[in-house]
């Protein structure tokens, strides 16, 4: 069978790119397997990622399950002797009733695979691709219970290690950082406000983001052996330590069940698109989890190649052609190179031990938490790109 598009990977970059390509009208192929949402990750969905999962009738069916985000407070909490001030961003200063929502990936994916099976024209394959061989003409795929399918377009939204990636030829930059989050979900006595707080300590940031009513996820940067240390804790050893770390911001703290560790690295793909593939999601980018970035990137990825199928549809180009794949890759370049610089910059400042990097970065919070024009800068720059034009629905 022959498609327009064949997505593959079903995480949530990929369940996204599926819905909004089907709204464009073309015939879509998703190659995923139908598997429970493995890990407890929340996402803090900011700027205008709620208003495009709303065009895409994602967000009625979840946001029952979201809370609400209104301050974000940057706290120092490395110890050195150069320490930076507190810094507080109120969705109000740039005239906003929030700046965004958290939900966990689980009620996502949900929600995303509810509207996904919704789409006449959006075939299921329940399947991983095993070969993803790019020619003239199409893409084909086999799967590994033996089905064929072609795509003029293939998009790869395969995470990490992403194999339509290594089938366009696509070279990546990888860094592993000597960094690991651990993730997990509280229940606190204090309530939460709407403040998500990031305690800066030396080995990463600690960040507590609501959850609805008095709980909230937890993600805890630090060196891998830490980590594993954190992740082998008794229930209440980290109940203690996480409302430590905190700072009893939250009051008493009580760890749920349910923790995972993840390494952390930074991928840079050298392209975002070539040979009838472009990439979305992880599989275009891999940044650490500072400033929440990661899959509000991978929505913009997915609404970028769903708005340029859609008008290469509708004048008759071939959506793999060399030109449209050339016009996603100008469309996505600035945005992700942006963020990766910002993340990675942002990253190390922390990390160094290097006296004068440490006046750097206490001069430059410090400017950023009295002068109001660069905080608001900060904070409209932090939600979205400010050259990205406002997205027409579908
Ligand atoms: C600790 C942590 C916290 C984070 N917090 C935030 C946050 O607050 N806000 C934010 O925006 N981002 C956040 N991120 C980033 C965000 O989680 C990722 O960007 C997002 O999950 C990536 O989604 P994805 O769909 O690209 O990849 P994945 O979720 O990895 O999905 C890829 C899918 O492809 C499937 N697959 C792989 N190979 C094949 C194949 N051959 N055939 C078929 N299927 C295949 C896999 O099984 C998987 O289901 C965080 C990341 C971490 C690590």
């Amino acid at each position: 069978m022959r498609y327009d598009v064949a997505v593959v990977g079903g995480g949530p970059a990929g369940l996204v790119a599926a819905i909004a390509l089907a709204q464009t009208g073309a015939k879509i192929a998703l190659v995923a397997r139908r598997a429970p949402y493995a890990d407890n990750r929340t996402t803090a969905l900011l700027g205008g990622s709620v208003e495009f999962l709303e065009q895409l009738e994602v967000w009625p069916r979840c946001k029952d399950k979201a809370a609400a985000l209104r301050t974000m407070r940057l706290v120092d909490d490395t110890g050195r002797l150069i320490r930076a001030p507190e810094v507080r961003f109120s969705c109000d200063e740039i005239g906003l009733e929030l700046f965004g929502y958290n939900i966990d990936n689980r009620t996502l994916l949900t929600a995303l695979e509810q509207r996904a099976a919704e789409f006449s024209d959006l075939t299921r394959f329940d399947d991983e691709a095993e070969t993803i061989c790019p020619a003239d003409a199409d893409v084909a795929i086999h799967t590994g219970e033996g089905k064929s399918l072609s795509a003029r377009l293939v998009v790869g939204a395969d995470g990490r290690q992403s194999a339509c990636r290594e089938a366009a030829g696509i070279e990546v930059r990888r860094r592993e950082l000597s960094q690991a989050a651990l993730t997990f979900n509280i229940g606190h006595s204090r309530p939460h406000r709407d403040i998500s707080t990031e305690f800066h300590t030396p080995q990463g940031p600690c960040v507590f983001v609501p959850l609805p009513g008095d709980r909230s996820s937890v993600v805890w940067v630090a060196a891998p052996k830490e980590a594993e240390r954190l992740f082998a804790l008794t229930d209440d050893a980290l109940s203690e330590a996480a409302e430590r770390q905190s700072h009893s911001v939250l009051g008493r703290v009580h760890v749920e069940p349910g923790r995972h560790v993840f390494p952390l690295a930074i991928e840079q793909p050298r392209q975002f698109a070539k040979s009838r593939i472009a990439l979305v999601g992880e599989a275009a980018h891999v940044l650490p989890p500072i400033g929440a970035q990661g899959l509000n990137l991978g929505l913009r990825d997915a609404a970028d190649i769903a708005d340029i199928v859609r008008e290469a549809m509708l004048s008759g180009e071939d959506p793999g052609s060399p030109q449209v794949l050339k016009r996603y890759d100008s469309a996505r370049r600035a945005d992700i190179a942006s963020r990766t610089f910002a993340i990675d910059a942002a990253n190390r400042s922390l990390l160094s031990d290097f006296l004068p990097m440490q006046s750097l970065r206490a001069a430059g919070l410090h400017l950023i938490g009295s002068f109001g024009p660069l905080r608001r800068l900060a904070m409209r720059e932090g939600l979205a790109p400010s050259w990205r034009p406002t997205r027409r629905a579908g």
